[in-house]
């Protein structure tokens, strides 16, 4: 297919899109992170409904359907990611129960106070921690819960090469602490939370990366961008092995009062 009707725009979308849908998870995460995660969640049952924000290819929603019986909702802004998400659903005989659909979690299509149960792994930063967990708390029942991963610093204080990093890419990576006292004004009691070790990262996320990594650069032989994003990828992983004591991905799970 000639890319050359395509805006730049479009281009990069969709290459980022070829690069992260060729591997299984699009973040740092663990079918047993997620799982630890759901056993602080109580009072889920067949009638409760859940919603998978920026969910990806599905890795998460797959362990959050084999172990609720609830229905799942996943949103992802890419539509071949839940394209992806829907034929693992359909090929696990799950396509009654989970089902994906484009949109932005910065507009969701849900009632006023119907979710049981929102998730969020390794996403929310996309539309930054705080305004996801005010703007989504409308959507959430009394009671209900919300179980979400976000970048954090795990110290007081950190090199300037990793905060320089982090900050660009992400200006809102804060404290634990910082984060903690966001769940509360947004009007949340905490239930738990922990840090997601480094395999989530190093063998879940960064290993496989290093695969599919050479395959892409093979298919785009002398293009800028494809270069630049494998480069940004590395960078990335380099660093996370140099100074992961600094920060990581940390699993919030908290409760709507
Ligand atoms: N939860 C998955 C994916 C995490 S990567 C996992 O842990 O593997 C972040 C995801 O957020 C990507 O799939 C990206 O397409 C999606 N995303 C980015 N902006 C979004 C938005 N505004 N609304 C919904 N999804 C979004």
């Amino acid at each position: 297919m000639s890319n050359e009707n395509k805006s730049i725009v479009e281009f990069d979308f969709n290459l980022i899109c070829e690069y992260f849908s060729s591997i299984e998870r699009q973040g740092p995460g663990s079918n047993k992170a997620t799982l630890k995660a759901l056993g602080f969640i109580e009072n889920l049952d067949e009638k409760s409904m859940i919603a998978d924000l920026g969910s990806g290819t599905g890795a998460q929603t797959m362990v959050l359907a084999e172990n609720t019986t609830g229905t799942i909702t996943a949103i992802d802004l890419f539509p071949k990611f839940i394209d992806i998400l829907n034929s693992n659903a359909n090929r696990n005989s799950m396509q009654n129960r989970v089902n994906g659909i484009v949109g932005s979690m910065d507009n969701l299509p849900f009632q006023h106070e119907e979710l049981d149960l929102i998730w969020s792994e390794g996403a929310i930063y996309n539309i930054g921690f705080k305004k996801g967990i005010d703007y989504w708390r409308q959507f959430l029942k009394k009671g209900g819960y919300l179980a979400v991963s976000e970048a954090c610093w795990l110290t007081q204080d950190r090199p300037g090469e990793i905060f320089d990093f982090w900050n660009k890419a992400y200006p809102e990576i804060d404290t634990i602490s910082a984060k903690v006292s966001q769940i509360y004004d947004a009007g949340y009691s905490l239930s738990a939370l922990f840090t997601l070790p480094d395999n989530c990262w190093i063998d879940n996320f960064y290993i496989p990366q290093r695969v599919a990594q050479s395959e892409f650069l093979k298919r785009h032989p002398n293009n800028i961008v494809a270069a630049e994003l494998v480069e940004n990828e590395r960078l990335e992983a380099d660093l996370y092995s140099k100074y992961n004591e600094f920060y990581g991905y940390v699993f919030f799970i908290a409760k709507k009062i």
